[in-house]
């Protein structure tokens, strides 16, 4: 492999806030995305038409860089049902990610039966119209439809969508090549033993954090307000160890 992923720079408090007010208005299935606008404005593609293993590798990135590497997640054991507490570090995970690369080459088309069938990664857009679907069957089946490309059957172009067993394949293909889409943390159950890999929504994950640390500084700036009169823009503006020791002053 060969770069790996590394943790972004986090966000400050006027940049929690507007990543926390921009994706709490929306479809939560565009929240990651939403995130990594405000905290990446610079980013050469738009956020939500990353792929999603970039994507999350991005949010992982800065999860880490905001809120620091050890994360605790909370799965149900597959075997007896438990609630188990899952504790990763998030740095770890990064370090055995490739780098993200938001402008990749798309990977090379699946070849089955006289068929060669281009496609590309899923992004946002894509998982958030297949969230809308009614069944699992027809989101997986309409993630593939919408991220495939060219079609060829034996050299010439077709009009004709590919059979199931291809596009089966090119759905096993899109996943093997986006391995950072499906984070997981592997655990052990404290009830019963078991082991198993519990799967990781980091842009869930983030939010939950974010939501909660955009309102604990806006109590901090109401406390602040009250006794000092400063303006919002200036408390947010200070270091959040400035901001807890004037709260300590009684
Ligand atoms: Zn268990």
């Amino acid at each position: 492999m060969g770069e790996t992923a590394r943790p972004l720079a986090g966000l400050d408090g006027d940049a929690l806030l507007r990543a926390w007010e921009r994706a709490g208005a929306i479809d939560p299935a565009l929240r990651g995305a939403a995130v990594l606008s405000v905290a990446l404005p610079d980013l050469p593609v738009a956020a939500e038409r990353l792929p999603v293993g970039c994507r999350d590798t991005l949010l992982l990135a800065l999860r880490v860089g905001t809120f620091g590497a050890p994360l605790t997640a909370v799965a149900d054991c597959p075997a007896c049902g438990e609630a188990a507490e899952v504790e990763a570090d998030g740095a770890a995970l990064l370090a055995a990610l490739p780098a993200p690369d938001p402008v990749g080459e798309p990977p090379d088309p699946v070849e089955v039966d006289g068929w060669r069938v281009a496609f590309r990664l899923a992004d946002t857009l894509d998982l958030a119209a297949a969230a809308r679907c009614a069944d699992a069957e027809e989101a997986a089946a309409l993630l593939v439809q919408r991220c495939l490309g060219v079609v060829t059957r034996n050299d010439v172009p077709s009009a004709q969508e590919p059979p199931p067993d291809v596009l089966a394949a090119v759905s096993a293909r899109m996943e093997q090549a986006d391995p950072a889409a499906d984070l997981r943390l592997r655990t052990t159950c404290p009830a019963c033993g078991a082991c198993w890999s519990a799967g990781l929504d980091v842009a869930e994950f983030l939010w939950v954090e974010l939501a909660a640390a955009a309102v604990g500084l806006l109590l901090e700036v109401d406390a602040l307000a009250a006794r000092y009169g400063w303006a919002e823009r200036e408390i947010v503006a200070m270091s959040p160890l400035r901001r807890r020791t004037y709260l300590d002053l009684s």
